[in-house]
């Protein structure tokens, strides 16, 4: 019953009924009034009337609403002096929406609660300052409170809670409690209407004194709050009768309600039927909260249950979060453990590490004081070695002086060497004729030698009646000499070249001499070494030089190979041999290189120069003829050009060695050729007889030499005059058949021979010899003629001797059956027998094995 209690005081004794209204269902407060309409029909219907009003003071009736819309129009007019129009809720509510007033109004209650916005969009802001403030500040009962929704619908409906709010608003105001709760019974036992009353000359009549005056003074105080103007003139009868109704009925309510709020006192008398009714009403409404109190509790226990539920997930919850918790405690502890245990390894690692570096340091330290004090020891060695070191320095460039000196006498000397080796090449004769016989037969001419060789370079040729001519010349090579003898006498001309001289050496001789095996060598000459001519050997003994010299003087070589046919120069190293391939002599030029656009190779090897002389070979121009199946019928001119320098004084020499390969020597006659032949022969012979000529007038220090007489002597100009070495090789056939041109070729070197060495002497001693020679050939010649004769006649005597024995055997085959007295085999008689016998013996009987004397 407690809660019945506490709710009575606040429900009947309020001063704020429209607040009853809003907390419970009117239809549940107008369940009540049967009774009391039917206990009413002995009051006045004035005073029940007032009784449900002041009840249901909430109800919507649009006076009541408009009353109070008026009265809140009153509390903002007292607040802020404005007119609100009230008959309508919208236009009330409307007027309200800038929040201005609501502010204003506010801070008329509670001065400078909020600051009032202005401005077209400040409406929002100051609604919202204002709600807040009530709110929060003032604890507006949310009975109380109102939307921004509320006041700013367009509906035509009520909006109530605004004009609640405000009319709470102005009993705040009045009040002037700071937090007024209109359904605290508190503060109705402090409101000062309640002092009044308990202070007043009827206190201690009765309890229902009190509650009359409460009920008068909440009617009065709620009809002010609703706006209505109490009557203050003199009062009806109708209304004073309704006054009385109503204030029995409420001495009766209040005498019961003392009676069970104070048991033990003396209760007063009332009426049995409205006690009935209102111990009814009031255990209805007791078994009516009890209901709901029982429902709260059931509520209750469901929502206890429902926490337990809670409380054990939340419990299971904290297991599980305790397991997990525990859990990650023991990985995280593992974790540690693990990151501790390797932590300590690394230490430990580390540990050991610095113990080594620190004995490695240790080890350092002793290893470099132990350098440092043999360095202090050997400081003293090395400034001993440092001085022995610089004496051997100053005696090495002592030497090195020496060396020097040395050195350049070795130079100065070498130089007199050369100029006194070069000298005696001078004496030996600046132009030098050699001879060679080819060896009988190897062209396949069956005729006999017609040659014969003296002593110390003589040659006697014999014609066929046994004439002989003899010629002299340097020397002359036999059919039997080799390659190598031949280089051997022109190799010391050929090392002229590298001091700087140029020189000649010339194959002169008619074609199948010999010239192109003394200058090239045969056709193996590539692969066979010993069969290579003076080409291959002149060349690699200049390299040879050049290696030797090394240091000394530096050489460049270089090679060029040309042809003079018909009188036209034609370079044998160049790919266009065709009708371009024309070169002129440009007389300006230095020897080797008066000859512009001839192709110059180097060359550094031997297979430089084979490759070279491979391309010059199948260039050359050769034709056949009937003397030789490959009949050369160009000159071949291979030059070597040597640039030197030295390169401890930077003297530069150029020299040039002229190789050449001449055509064939024949007569045209002998030749037997005709037309083209015949111009390619009347050439070779105008050129070799301007040889000739040019040598000659060499060789006698003639005054002009005539050079322009032929392109082979043009092209020679520089390298056959001056200080110049000159070799002829005079190339014969031995063959008698070839006596013309033997003599021929011999009378062309004998011309030149003949002013360098002097006439050929035909003296005592050399005349002698060869006449020694020709008997003894003769002598030779009759024995062989005896001797052949004497084998003949052998020969007979043996034919003879087996004749004579055939006949003897026969004759005694006779002989011995005519004894027998048989007749001979196959002849007539005995007798005639005898007679042959005799007359093929001479009568004498040879006996068988006798000899014939
Ligand atoms: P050329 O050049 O004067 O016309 P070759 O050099 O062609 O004459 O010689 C003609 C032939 O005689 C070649 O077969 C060559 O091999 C041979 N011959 C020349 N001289 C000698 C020699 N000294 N020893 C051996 N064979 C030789
Ligand atoms: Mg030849």
């Amino acid at each position: 019953m407690g809660a019945v209690h506490g709710w009575a005081p606040s429900g009947v004794g309020c001063d704020c009924c429209y607040t009853i209204r809003s907390k419970y269902n009117t239809s549940k407060l107008t369940a009540v009034p049967p009774a009391i309409m039917q206990d009413g029909q002995r009051k006045s219907p004035d005073a029940t009337s007032v009784l449900r009003k002041s009840l249901s003071s909430g109800a919507h009736t649009p006076n009541s609403e408009v009353n109070k819309r008026r009265a809140a129009a009153d509390f903002i007019k007292q607040c802020t002096g404005l007119d609100l129009p009230y008959s309508n809720d919208l236009n009330f509510r409307q007027a309200l929406r800038d929040g201005v007033i609501l502010c204003e109004t506010l801070n008329k209650v509670r001065p400078n609660a909020v600051q009032v916005e202005t401005g077209s969009e400040a409406g929002l802001t100051n609604v919202q300052a204002f709600l807040s403030y009530i709110s929060d500040h003032l604890q507006c009962p949310s009975e109380a409170k109102f939307s921004v929704h509320d006041l700013f619908s367009e509906d035509y409906d009520d909006r109530t809670r605004i004009v609640d709010c405000l009319l709470w608003l102005r009993k705040v105001y009045s009040c002037g409690d700071p937090v007024p709760s209109p359904f605290s019974f508190a503060m109705l036992r402090e409101s000062s209407d309640i002092r009044a009353m308990r202070d007043s000359p009827r206190k201690g009549q009765n309890s229902v004194d009190l509650v009359t005056a409460l009920s008068q003074q909440h009617q009065k105080q709620q009809q002010a709050q609703m706006g209505m103007v109490l009557p203050t003139g003199p009062r009806t009868l109708a209304s004073t009768q309704a006054n009385a109704n109503l204030s029995a009925l409420y001495s009766d309510m209040s005498q019961s309600l003392i009676s069970r709020m104070t048991p033990g006192m003396p209760t007063p008398k009332y009426d049995t039927l409205l006690s009935n009714v209102m111990e009814q009403f009031l255990n209805g409404l007791s078994v009516e909260y009890e209901r709901r109190l029982v429902a709260k509790d059931h509520e209750l226990n469901a929502s206890k249950e429902a926490l337990r539920q809670f409380q054990k997930q939340v419990e299971g919850l904290q297991v599980q979060l305790d397991n997990i918790a525990g859990r990650l405690d023991a990985e995280k502890q593992q974790e540690m453990e693990m990151l501790a245990q390797e932590a300590q390894l690394r230490i430990r690692k580390l540990e050991d590490e610095l113990a080594e570096a620190r004995l490695v340091i240790s080890e350092h330290a002793e290893a470099l004081a132990n350098a440092e004090e043999a360095l202090g020891s050997r400081d003293g060695e090395c400034s001993q070695r440092e001085a022995a070191l610089q004496a051997q320095l100053d005696e090495t460039l002592l030497r090195l002086q020496d060396f020097e000196v040395l050195q350049q006498r070795f130079n100065a000397i070498r130089e007199e060497n050369k100029k006194l080796y070069n000298t005696i090449q001078d004496l030996k004769g600046s132009i030098r004729v050699f001879c060679r016989v080819r060896p009988l037969g190897t062209t396949g001419d069956p005729a006999p030698g017609c040659l014969n060789l003296g002593m110390e370079g003589e040659l006697a040729v014999y014609d066929k009646a046994g004439e002989r001519k003899v010629y002299r010349f340097d020397r002359v090579f036999g059919g039997q000499s080799t390659q190598e003898e031949v280089y051997e006498d022109v190799q010391a001309l050929i090392r002229s070249v590298m001091d700087g001289y140029n020189v000649c050496i010339f194959a002169y001789g008619q074609t199948g001499s010999g010239k192109t095996h003394t200058m090239t060598g045969s056709n193996q000459a590539e692969e066979d070494v010993r069969s290579r001519g003076i080409n291959y050997r002149a060349l690699d003994d200049l390299f040879a030089l050049q290696a030797q010299r090394d240091g000394e003087t530096s050489y460049e070589i270089t090679a060029q190979m040309l042809e003079i046919y018909n009188e036209t120069i034609r370079d044998l190293l160049t790919e266009d041999q065709g009708g371009n391939n024309k070169l002129d002599i440009l007389s300006t030029q230095p020897s080797g290189l008066n000859v512009p656009g001839a192709t110059q190779i180097p060359v550094s090897n031997t297979a430089d120069v084979l490759a070279m002389m491979r391309v010059g070979a199948r260039n050359r121009h050769s034709a056949e003829t009937k003397m030789n199946e490959r009949s050369s019928r160009s000159h071949q001119v291979l030059t070597i050009i040597v640039d030197g320098v030295n390169m401890s004084t930077g003297a530069r020499t150029h020299a040039c060695l002229h190789l050449v390969d001449l055509a064939g020597s024949e007569r045209t006659d002998k030749s037997g050729v005709e037309g083209e032949r015949m111009r390619e022969a009347n050439s070779i012979n105008t050129s070799l007889s301007a040889l000739g000529t040019v040598m000659h007038s060499l060789a006698s220090k003639s005054k002009h030499i005539p050079f322009r007489n032929s392109k082979l002597t043009e092209l020679l100009a520089d390298s056959l005059s001056g200080q110049a070495k000159v070799c002829m090789l005079m190339h014969i056939a031995p063959e008698s058949t070839s006596y013309g041109e033997t003599v021929s070729t011999l009378n062309f070197g004998n011309r030149v021979a003949s002013v360098t060495l002097g006439q050929a002497r035909c003296n005592v001693e050399s005349g002698k010899v060869f006449e020694a020679h020709e008997a003894l050939t003769k002598k030779d010649k009759v024995i062989a003629e005896l001797k052949e004769q004497l084998l003949a006649a052998r020969e007979r005597e043996q034919v003879l001797q087996r004749q004579l024995q055939d006949e003897t055997a026969q004759a005694h085959n006779f002989r011995v059956r005519a004894c027998a007295g048989r007749p001979l085999d196959g002849l007539a008689s005995p007798g005639v027998y005898q007679s042959r016998c005799d007359a093929f013996l001479g009568g004498k009987f040879v006996h068988r094995g006798q000899n014939i004397s």
